[in-house]
């Protein structure tokens, strides 16, 4: 059985890394829990860093780890929807990226929440349009 899903809520270039280089593909598995995420709490969700560079990654503004999940497409900072809970958001969250492999971190005094899907799942890769399955 082969299916196809169209991620409804977000856009590739929401992803794309901040240094402007044009990396931007990220994990279809990452999208599509986040997609439902957005689905269930009904507002928005900004990402604020998707997929890095080694570059941007390693600078200090961003001081990323050298095996970090972003590097990969397989992780996202986001933040809620303006005037949202981050509690709210992280408790969603909570339920999508708590299985083994996954990373799940929330930033309180920063207001954002890491998420990661394990490494196994990094392809495919989504750059935009349907999902496919075969
Ligand atoms: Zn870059
Ligand atoms: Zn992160």
């Amino acid at each position: 059985m082969s299916w196809a899903i169209l991620p409804r809520h977000f856009e590739p270039f929401e992803f794309a890394c901040r240094c402007g280089c044009g990396s931007q593909s990220v994990s279809a598995a990452l999208v599509l829990r986040l997609d439902a995420v957005r689905e269930i709490l009904g507002r928005r969700i900004f990402v604020t860093s998707g997929r890095r560079c080694a570059k941007h990654n390693a600078t200090p503004a961003v001081g990323g780890s050298e095996n970090s999940r972003h590097l990969i497409g397989c992780a996202a900072d986001v933040r809620p929807d303006y005037g949202a809970s981050l509690t709210d958001l992280a408790a969603c969250l909570a339920l999508f990226f708590s299985t083994p492999g996954d990373e799940f971190i929330v930033y309180k005094d920063r207001g954002f929440v890491h998420v990661a899907v394990s490494r196994a799942l990094v392809r495919p890769l989504w750059n935009g349009g349907k999902i496919e399955y075969i």
